[in-house]
C-alpha cells in the first residue's frame, strides 16, 4: 500500500469485471482525467474531487461486496477499484507524517558511535536456542550482577572480552512466528542453532527464510556435538542444499560447533559474533533522543504497563517523554536486564521502562519527544488512524448467529478481537486463529493486544461484528453491560488451544464443547479482616449474579486475572451460608490465597453442561 502512489486508469483487464453487473457510470458533464488525494479521503469526498455521485460510488462499492457510508474514508486499494471503473488517473499526495515514530533526524557522522551487535538465536524447536541463551546469560555476567539475573525482560546484554553483545530472546514455539518475523528484524545478526543429532528441520529453514527476507547475516550454530548420534556432516550437506555453506567450503557463512549444555564451544561462538559485528561496523548516535522498537509488553498487577524496549539510536534519559505505538509517558523508571535502576540507556541496551498509560504491541516502534504535550498528541493521533484502519479492515457484515451464518454458508468471514495479559500471547493466539481459515470461512483477527476488555474493544467489535476472546483478562462491570447492549459476544479462556477448538467447532456450525466454564456472579471486596488462622477474610458486596458456596474463584484486579482457585467458606453475619444475591453483603476467604485487596473483584464460576455460551454477558 504504501508505495502504491497512482491509481491508473489504463489497467484495462479487470476494468470489464467491475463494470459487470453494476449500473454504467453517471458522470456529470464536467470530465476530470486527474486529481490526487490524501490519505484518509472519505466517499463524498473523493467523489466530488471526481465529479460523480456520491451514491454511484457507495452502489458500486457495494457491488463488490464493500459496504461504506458517505463518511467512510476509503483506502488505497478501494481507490483503485474506483479509478478503474471511472477512468481517472488519482494520485495519492505523500504528505510528511507527523505522527511517524522513526528516527527521521539525519546523524552528524562525526557523532556516531560504535554500538554492541543486536544478536537473536532461532532455530527448530528443542534444538537448544533456550539453553544456549540461559549459558550465555549465566557464564558472562559478573558476581555482583548475578542477584538480579533471574529476571526476565526478553534480551539482556552480555559481556565478551570486554565487548558487549545483546541477545534478544524472542519466544520459540511455531506460534511466535509472527513475532520472530519481527525479531529478525531488529536484529544484526541471527544466530541459527541446528541439533547435530536431529539436523535441519522446517523451523531451521523457516529461520534461514526470515533472516535471508531481512538481510541480516546468519551464524549457524551446530549444537548437541556431545551427543553420540551427532552427525555434524549431514547438518552441513542439509545445509548447503539449502544454499548455506559453511567458510570451510569456500561460503560465506560461519559455523561454530557447540553444546549448549556444557558450553563448549561457545566462547568460540560468542568471538565469531564479535568477528562479524566488527565486519558489519555497527553504529549509532547517542546524542540524540532515544528511537526503537518495543520487544515486549504486559500490563503488571502493581506497576501497570511495562514495555521492554530495545533502544536502537539516541539515548533514553529517566523523565523522558515518549511514545511506544500508540501509549504514552513520562518514563517514569528505567530499569536494565539485571534489574537495576538506571538513569539513561544507550543504543543497544534492552531496557524496561514504567509509566505507561497503556500497553503497547510488542514490534511497535518507539520515540521520544521534546515534550509531554508533543508526544500525548501524537498518540492520541495513532490511536486514531489505529481504530480507523481496523475499522476499515473489518468488513461490517451483521449476524446473530455465528455458528448458523456459517452453516447455511452466509458468512465466510469471522472477526476476532483478542485481548490477554501479555502482548505475546495475543500475538500466538492470533496466529494460531487465522491459521485455523479454511476455503469456506477466514478467520480476520481485526485487534490482538494486551490489556483488559476496554470500551474501545466494545466499540470496534460493534463497528465489525467481531467477537472478543480475552485470556487471563475478565470485564468488569461496566464493560459487560456494555457489551450485552451492543450484543457482542465475549468469550474468555485461560488455555489457547481450548479456545481454538471452540473457535474450530464454531467454524465448522457446530456448538461448542459439551462442558465450559459459566461465570456465576462477581463481588467487589469493600473491607479486609486479618483473622490469625483463617487468613483474610474480604468484606464483600455482590454486584451481580451470585456467588455459591465452593464454587471456583478468580480473583481481578484492574481488569487481569490475578489468583484462580477455590472459594473457601462463605458467610454472611458469621453464618456459612449456600449462596449470596446480588445486592447483598457477605465475607468470604479464597483456599491457599491470601492477597487480597480493597477494590479487587471476585468472579465466582463453575464448570456446567451448557448447549450456548461461557458468554460473559
Ligand atoms: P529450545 O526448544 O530450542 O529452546 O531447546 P532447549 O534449550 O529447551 O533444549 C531442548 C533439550 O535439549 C533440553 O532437554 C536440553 O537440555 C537439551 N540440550 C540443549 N543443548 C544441548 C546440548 O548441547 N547437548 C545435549 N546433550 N543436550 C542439549
Amino acid at each position: 500500500m504504501a508505495n502504491k502512489t497512482t491509481h491508473n486508469k489504463k489497467n484495462n483487464n479487470t476494468k470489464k469485471n467491475f463494470r459487470g453487473n453494476n449500473s454504467s457510470p453517471k458522470k456529470t458533464s464536467k470530465t476530470v482525467t486527474d486529481c490526487t488525494y490524501k490519505e484518509g479521503i472519505t466517499v463524498k469526498e473523493l467523489a466530488e474531487k471526481i465529479n460523480v455521485s456520491a451514491s454511484d460510488i457507495i452502489k458500486f462499492l457495494f457491488m463488490m461486496g464493500k459496504m461504506i457510508t458517505l463518511n467512510t474514508s476509503i483506502d488505497d486499494d478501494t481507490i483503485d477499484l474506483i479509478a478503474m471503473q471511472y477512468n481517472v488517473n488519482i494520485t495519492k499526495e505523500e504528505v510528511a507524517d507527523t505522527n511517524s515514530l522513526e528516527d527521521d533526524q539525519p546523524d552528524d557522522p562525526k557523532d556516531m558511535q560504535l554500538r554492541a551487535p543486536i544478536v537473536t538465536i532461532m532455530g527448530h524447536v528443542d534444538h537448544g536456542k533456550t539453553t544456549l541463551l540461559d549459558f550465555i546469560r549465566k557464564t558472562n555476567v559478573t558476581e555482583h550482577e548475578f542477584g538480579g539475573i533471574t529476571q526476565h525482560i526478553g534480551a539482556y546484554q552480555t559481556d565478551v572480552n570486554g565487548q558487549k553483545v545483546t541477545f534478544l530472546d524472542t519466544p520459540g514455539h511455531e506460534a511466535f512466528t509472527a513475532m520472530r518475523a519481527r525479531g529478525a528484524k531488529m536484529t544484526d545478526i541471527v544466530v541459527i542453532i541446528v541439533a547435530a543429532d536431529d539436523g535441519v528441520m522446517p523451523q531451521t529453514k523457516e529461520a534461514i527464510d526470515h533472516a535471508r527476507a531481512a538481510e541480516v547475516p546468519i551464524i549457524i550454530a551446530i549444537n548437541k556435538i556431545d551427543k553420540h548420534n551427532a552427525n555434524i556432516d549431514k547438518v552441513y550437506n542439509d545445509l548447503a542444499d539449502y544454499g548455506i555453506i559453511p567458510e570451510e567450503w569456500g561460503g560465506q557463512t560461519m559455523f561454530a560447533k557447540i553444546s549448549a549444555k556444557s558450553g563448549l564451544g561457545v566462547q568460540n561462538l560468542l568471538e565469531m559474533i564479535l568477528l562479524l559485528a566488527e565486519v558489519l561496523e555497527l553504529k549509532a548516535n547517542p546524542n540524540k533522543l532515544a528511537t526503537g522498537t518495543v520487544i515486549e509488553s504486559k500490563l503488571d498487577k502493581g506497576r501497570g504497563p511495562v514495555a521492554t524496549l530495545l533502544i536502537q539510536n539516541g539515548t533514553l534519559h529517566a523523565g523522558d517523554c515518549l511514545v511506544a505505538g500508540s501509549s504514552y509517558c513520562r518514563v517514569r523508571k528505567i530499569i536494565d536486564d539485571k534489574g537495576r535502576e538506571i538513569k539513561a540507556a544507550y543504543p543497544s541496551m534492552p531496557v524496561e521502562i514504567v509509566g505507561l498509560n497503556s500497553v503497547p504491541e510488542a514490534g511497535d516502534r518507539f520515540k521520544v519527544f521534546d515534550s509531554e504535550k508533543k508526544a500525548r498528541q501524537v498518540a492520541q493521533n495513532r490511536e486514531e488512524i489505529k481504530i480507523e484502519a481496523e475499522r476499515r479492515n473489518s468488513n461490517g457484515m451483521s449476524f446473530d448467529d455465528i455458528a448458523y451464518q456459517i452453516q447455511e454458508g452466509n458468512l465466510k468471514e469471522i472477526n476476532i478481537i483478542v485481548k490477554s495479559d501479555v502482548a505475546g500471547s495475543a500475538e500466538a493466539v492470533k496466529s494460531s486463529m487465522e491459521k485455523l481459515s479454511n476455503d469456506e470461512v477466514k478467520v480476520s483477527v481485526i485487534r490482538a493486544t494486551a490489556g483488559a476488555i476496554s470500551e474501545s474493544d466494545i466499540m470496534l467489535a460493534s463497528a465489525s461484528n467481531a467477537i472478543i476472546y480475552g485470556f487471563n483478562v475478565r470485564p468488569d462491570a461496566k464493560i459487560k453491560k456494555l457489551a450485552a447492549e451492543n450484543k457482542i459476544s465475549i468469550r474468555l479462556h485461560n488455555i489457547i488451544y481450548k479456545a481454538l477448538e471452540e473457535l474450530e467447532a464454531m467454524m465448522k456450525g457446530m456448538q461448542a464443547p459439551v462442558y465450559q466454564e459459566v461465570v456465576l456472579g462477581q463481588a467487589t471486596v469493600r473491607q479486609l479482616f486479618k483473622v490469625s488462622k483463617i487468613g483474610t477474610i474480604a468484606g464483600c458486596i455482590v454486584d451481580d449474579g451470585i456467588i455459591k458456596n465452593g464454587c471456583s474463584v478468580r480473583l481481578i484486579r484492574d481488569g487481569v486475572v490475578v489468583y484462580t482457585g477455590k472459594l473457601g467458606s462463605l458467610q454472611r453475619f458469621k453464618d456459612n451460608v449456600k449462596e449470596v444475591k446480588a445486592g447483598y453483603e457477605c465475607g468470604l476467604t479464597i483456599e491457599k490465597f491470601n492477597d487480597i485487596k480493597e477494590g479487587d473483584i471476585i468472579e465466582g464460576f463453575e464448570d456446567q453442561e451448557v448447549k450456548e455460551d461461557n458468554n460473559a454477558n
